[in-house]
């Protein structure tokens, strides 16, 4: 039988769920719990960010620029570019052990990079990445201004339109020009990402759910971690779908760049969606 977990457990267990040290069932209920109790998840949420809190007292902070500086080394280290480090992510697109809602470490672990170097940092990098991603993906249901405050957050997002997003990626994104009718343009920004600029919009249903939609190059696993992945094909277009608990994401190949949604309801609405931006491309080809 699945266990449960109340408020009351909950509690009493945040710090350790937090360091990871449960058996692996109460780890399962903890995240059952956390997914469907806001107020628990607001709990962790605030345990995390004191544990940064105190993560920057205890450590030096890092010198400044120092984003800026390992995202160079990322692109001139030994002539291994960008694209490279890119495709060399572990690639995850497999069944794997149950990633907790909560590996949100992602303060200590980029403070760590600067330190010992990209190389062996690559894995915790992607780690970090996963783990903000998941929060985003469980936030974005219920709450997609903040889910996107906390993408702006933590990767210098910018507003943009459809002229000024040229500047920050170098081509005319697509998704920043409109969806099918039924989605209402809701927000649309950068982020800035270790493998490269990404275009994030959000546009919301008529019932006000929101779905999330990203332009970037190079395909992105490590925003999904461990989760498993299924592949699929609509018309010419091979999509690769991942379960997001309540709400599936879905991501392919949209000429020279990639095309990810996040928030969709089925994989039926992820099919539609890639048919439609399919078509749209061919029009403007032509
Ligand atoms: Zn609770």
């Amino acid at each position: 039988m699945k266990r449960e977990m109340d408020c009351s457990e909950a509690r009493e267990r945040l710090s350790d769920f937090f360091d990871g040290e449960m058996s692996n069932e109460v780890q399962m209920a903890m995240a059952d719990h956390l997914a469907e109790c806001e107020v628990c998840a607001q709990e962790l949420a605030e345990f995390h960010d004191l544990s940064q809190m105190t993560a920057a007292l205890e450590h030096p902070l890092p010198p400044p620029g120092l984003w800026d500086s390992l995202e160079a080394q990322l692109a001139q280290a030994d002539g291994v570019s960008a694209e490279d480090l890119a495709a060399a992510e572990p690639f995850r697109w497999t069944t794997g052990p149950f990633v907790p809602l909560v590996m949100a470490l992602a303060a200590s672990v980029v403070f760590a990079i600067g330190w010992i170097g990209y190389q062996s940092n690559l894995n915790m990098l992607n780690l970090a990445i996963s783990a903000d991603f998941d929060q985003y993906f469980n936030v974005l249901h219920q709450d997609p201004v903040a889910a996107q405050q906390l993408l702006l957050a933590k990767y210098e997002g910018q507003p943009v339109d459809a002229e000024s997003a040229v500047h920050l990626v170098g081509y005319q994104p697509t998704i920043v020009n409109g969806m099918p009718e039924g989605y209402a343009h809701h927000s649309c920004n950068v982020i800035k990402l270790p493998n490269g600029n990404a275009v994030h919009c959000q546009y919301l249903r008529p019932d006000g759910s929101a779905l999330a939609i990203f332009e970037h190059d190079g395909e992105r696993p490590a925003w999904f971690g461990d989760r498993p992945a299924t592949e699929a094909v609509h018309g010419d277009t091979k999509l690769k779908m991942v379960d997001l608990d309540k709400r599936v994401a879905g991501t392919w190949r949209q000429g020279d760049r990639h095309i990810t949604v996040v928030g969709a309801h089925d994989a039926n609405e992820i099919g539609q969606l890639a048919g439609w931006f399919g078509e749209r491309t061919d029009v403007i080809d032509q």
